[in-house]
């Protein structure tokens, strides 16, 4: 009976299942379970070094699980199915389960020698094979709503922190992926830049039916943006709820101390 009541619900496009990571059989990340649903936004908080970038590195495929396993819009991400049986998933089909990801670092990633514009069309061109004059449309569409239209024929070291942060996420907009991951990307800022790359966010979050998960040591942008937000502590997700739940009725010590660093 349950079953039929779960049917009606949307389903997860991600889902982890006791996903655990070690490195050199140090275990940074213990059978993690995650659902995020069509267009949720979750922001992930808790001290450095407690596994957050490890689970948006494992969704981006650039890292692969010790064990457990991750599935997107129903398809498993490191296996694939080949004559009825479960495979290990060939580059293909990385590649296509990768589609429908975008990820914006802390370090932006630009390429140096391209202008703005051929940033941003880059992907469409070379990995989406559409024609340029379509790819340079919804480039100049994307960098217009990050406001950089000004700027599209300068090149990445021609810009500010904060616009080079602005560059790197119209270049994962503009991919249009159904979840955008977001690591700390205001981190390596000149304080003063925060603020205008936390608006172009935030003003994708309100616009867009994007799920996203934002790797985050600002807890007012988390409280803001946020549907739900996870603390994790030693590689584990240690509590979790709405902002108001957090921030205003933390349940666990770790959760309060870690917090009290923020007031
Ligand atoms: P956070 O994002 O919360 O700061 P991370 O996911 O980056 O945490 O890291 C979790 C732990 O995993 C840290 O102790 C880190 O040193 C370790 N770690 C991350 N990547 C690697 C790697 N490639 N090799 C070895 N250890 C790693």
């Amino acid at each position: 009976m349950s079953q039929n009541i779960q049917t009606s619900l949307p389903e997860p496009i991600v889902r982890y299942r006791n996903v655990t990571k070690a490195f050199d059989n140090r275990v940074v990340l213990k059978q993690l379970d995650l659902d995020i649903m069509p267009g949720e936004k979750i922001a992930l908080i808790g001290p450095s070094g407690s596994g957050k970038t490890t689970i948006a590195r494992l969704l981006m495929t650039l890292e692969q699980p010790t064990s457990g396993t991750i599935e997107v819009n129903g398809e498993m991400l490191w296996h694939m199915e080949h004559k009825g049986k479960l495979v290990p998933a060939n580059e293909k089909h990385l590649h296509r389960m990768r589609s429908s990801i975008g990820m914006v670092f802390q370090h932006f990633n630009l390429f140096p020698h391209m202008t703005i514009l051929r940033n941003v069309m880059e992907a469409l061109v070379h990995v989406r094979k559409m024609p340029k004059q379509q790819a340079k449309e919804r480039a100049l569409e994307l960098l217009h709503q990050v406001g950089l239209q000004h700027h599209t024929k300068h090149y990445p070291a021609q810009l500010s922190g904060g616009q080079k942060q602005r560059v790197a996420i119209a270049r994962a907009l503009v991919m249009q992926p159904q979840i955008l991951l977001f690591d700390e990307v205001t981190s390596a800022l000149d304080p003063e830049l925060v603020g205008e790359v936390l608006d172009v966010i935030k003003g994708i979050a309100d616009k867009k039916d994007t799920a996203m998960l934002l790797i985050t040591h600002e807890m007012d942008f988390a409280r803001d943006v946020a549907d739900r937000i996870l603390f994790t502590d030693g590689g584990v997700i240690v509590e979790q709820g709405t902002p108001e739940q957090i921030f205003e009725n933390p349940q666990s010590p770790r959760l309060r101390a870690f917090l009290t660093r923020f007031l």
